[in-house]
């Protein structure tokens, strides 16, 4: 079988994301930025798609287009001036594990790329990813960070894939404020309603998936 491009939102063969697809990411930014974090789509329709896509295909060429669309909405806000390094949240490494990379690292790598500044690992997950030993109510409040020491006065990006109740982010955020860093926050999309993003049936990845 020879390996085909296949749009990751639609399963389109052609395109890592095909035109109508790219259309649909065109949209207003959503409105309800209650989490103070930048949204570039609403996690709806296609977006949805395209995001859940992303895990199994093409992953380096949907990644600079998702980055493409965070960094249209910095620029959009004039943030871009504020940036002196970007980071992302990272995901546990049992999950990690199981998808083989962390969504959020792409994501980050690509938009310090086109905005022109570093990006780095400056978090890392309180409690080394592991949730056993704490309590069903500290489970459920999501997970806590700690940011790298060295921070003081720096301007840090820190963008994710989906932001649902903004938890993820904020506690990256108070993390970093915690060093004395400035954070800005950003993800490709937001769920519209509090639906969890995780628990949205997937379409399952043909074998050939790139
Ligand atoms: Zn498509």
């Amino acid at each position: 079988m020879i390996f085909e491009t296949r749009c990751a939102g639609c399963d389109k063969p052609g395109a890592a994301i095909c035109t109508t697809c790219r259309f649909a990411l065109l949209g207003p930014a959503p409105h309800d930025a209650a989490h103070g974090v930048i949204a570039a789509v609403a996690f709806t329709g296609r977006a949805r798609n395209i995001v859940l896509g992303w895990k199994y295909r093409n992953r380096r060429s949907v990644s600079r287009h998702l980055a493409g669309l965070i960094v249209n909405r910095i620029i959009e806000e004039r943030a871009q001036y504020d940036i002196d390094v970007v980071t992302w949240a990272p995901t546990s490494s049992k999950r990690r594990r199981e998808r083989g990379f962390d969504q959020g690292e792409l994501l980050a790598r690509a938009v310090a790329r086109q905005l022109g500044v570093p990006c780095r690992r400056l978090l890392d997950r309180d409690g080394s990813g592991s949730q056993t030993g704490r309590s069903r109510s500290e489970r459920l409040t999501g997970p806590r960070f700690v940011a790298r020491p060295g921070l003081d006065g720096a301007r840090v990006l820190v963008v994710d894939d989906v932001v649902t109740t903004g938890s993820t982010l904020g506690a990256a955020a108070a993390a970093l404020d915690d060093r004395g860093a400035v954070a800005r926050l950003a993800a490709v999309a937001s769920t519209p309603d509090r639906r969890r993003a995780e628990v949205l049936p997937l379409r399952r990845p043909a074998a050939h998936a790139a």
